[in-house]
């Protein structure tokens, strides 16, 4: 054990999305993660957790699988690293892309390589302009993405993203994207209106902020099939059903951000065929490698992919690439991932398994008074706390509930997640969960919440 790890922590580690004078003051939680096997982290303290969010909500098959460990070390022996510029490709990459789309939606044509979702999506952007400039339509240009909708934390990609926390102090969002209303049921404008009149009132305030815009200006939307980051919410019903007319009647294509519900999540292969749509791009990173290794992809489909290919006699190379676009260890881990997948059955379980965890969490806290909403999708959850039942009134911001939930849990020995908006303490195991393992988080979340909320 390496006594001076901390002191290094704090004089050297420069940590991603951290209160960072809290963490100069010593007030932010700091945690040495040492080991993982199933659903389980240890620290360097010596606790084992459970990590009710898989890492980042990435880690699919679970922690310390040998099967891909080994692929990795074997394809880091045969060939660590070569390129995908210029035609080049390596065994595993040319398989893994492949079997991606074997795994897509009908109609999707080539997968273009990255390292995680904010390349993806900053690539994805770019070859919804490169598309639209091929085809002499350059002001076609604005992007549509949701308030609440994640999308990374590049210039672009952090533009994309409907979170205020991820504008803030950095002057976005960029001026060619706009938002659109969060498809939140539990958040409607008015308390009575239906499922049914949301999901209309949703698509016509894209309507609006289309006409408005003008249609000629607008080349893409983009969404996740359920809000991941902004406080897993599902969609209401018939809500995809409705956006998707809307953008083909003024040619708008439609990216489907399927970071988090790629491979699996939703208890689907993909969120595309669990809510019938036909993106036009899809984004997959997180669960295409279950985290063992940074990968991510776009995958293209026919109608873009058909333009952007006759475009390049004309213009030459497509001037965008990543060094480590395609790597192969990525890849391999990839590889071994999706078959993991497919020989556990961990789709099928997230459907299963997910089910049985909302209703455990249902019945361990649904009845309490601060309770507003317990909600999900597949193996996702989110739990939402109102000082209201009835009128859904937040809790002041000072107090900090989701926070305190989210750290009370952790006292209990197991990892949620606080969203970075509202009161919502969110789930989003691996995809390999239990049973017993999803009554155990229920029934240490009830305790949580009685600790800060009686
Ligand atoms: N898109 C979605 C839906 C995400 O949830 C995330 C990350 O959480 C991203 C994109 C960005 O991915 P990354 O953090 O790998 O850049």
């Amino acid at each position: 054990k390496n006594d001076m790890l901390d002191q290094w922590d704090r004089d050297y580690f420069f940590h991603p999305s951290t209160h960072l004078a809290q963490f100069a003051r010593g007030e932010a939680p700091n945690r040495i993660v040492t080991g993982g096997k199933g659903c389980h982290i240890e620290d360097r303290d010596g606790n084992r957790l459970l990590d009710a969010f898989a890492g980042l909500y990435c880690v699919n098959v679970g922690y310390g699988r040998p099967e891909i460990a080994e692929a990795i070390a074997e394809q880091a022996r045969e060939l660590s690293y070569y390129h995908a510029y210029v035609g080049h490709g390596t065994e595993a990459s040319i398989t893994l892309a492949k079997m991606i789309l074997e795994r897509a939606p009908d109609g999707m044509s080539k997968v273009y390589f990255g390292l995680g979702g904010s390349d993806a999506n900053e690539t994805n952007v770019k070859l919804v302009w490169y598309y639209n400039n091929i085809l002499g339509r350059p002001e076609k240009k604005k992007i549509i993405s949701r308030w609440r909708g994640y999308h990374g934390s590049g210039l672009m990609t952090g533009s994309l993203t409907g979170l205020e926390l991820f504008h803030r102090k950095f002057d976005l969002p960029l001026s060619q994207v706009i938002h659109t209303e969060a498809p939140y049921y539990y958040r409607r404008p008015d308390l009575n209106m239906s499922e049914e009149a949301f999901t209309a009132w949703c698509a016509a305030e894209l309507e609006q902020l289309i006409e408005r815009e003008g249609p000629d200006t607008i080349a893409a939307f983009i969404g996740e099939p359920v809000l991941g980051t902004g406080g897993i919410v599902p969609p209401p019903a018939g809500y995809w059903e409705a956006i998707q007319p809307i953008l083909k009647k003024h040619d708008i294509l439609l990216i489907a951000d399927e970071v988090v519900t790629g491979f699996g999540r939703l208890g689907s292969m993909t969120g595309s065929d669990h809510y019938g749509l036909t993106p036009d791009i899809m984004t997959i990173a997180k669960g295409l490698t279950s985290a063992y290794a940074p990968l991510s992809g776009s995958i293209v489909g026919d109608r873009v992919w058909q333009v952007l290919e006759q475009g390049t006699d004309e213009l030459g190379p497509i001037g965008h690439g990543w060094t480590y676009s395609a790597h192969p260890i990525g890849a391999a881990a990839g590889i071994a991932n999706l078959q993991l997948i497919d020989e556990l059955g961990l789709v099928e379980n997230a459907g299963t398994t997910g089910a049985h965890f909302r209703k455990a969490m249902a019945e361990a806290i649904g009845a309490h008074a601060h309770v507003g909403d317990i909600r999900g999708e597949g193996m996702m959850c989110a739990v939402e706390f109102v000082k209201d039942r009835d009128t859904r009134r937040f809790f002041d911001a000072s107090e900090k509930v989701g926070a305190r939930v989210t750290e009370a849990l952790l006292a209990e020995g197991v990892i949620g997640r606080s969203m970075p908006q509202g009161d919502i303490l969110g789930f989003a195991p691996p995809l390999c969960l239990t049973p017993a393992e999803a009554e155990e988080i229920a029934g240490k979340t009830a305790k949580a919440v009685a600790k800060v909320l009686g």
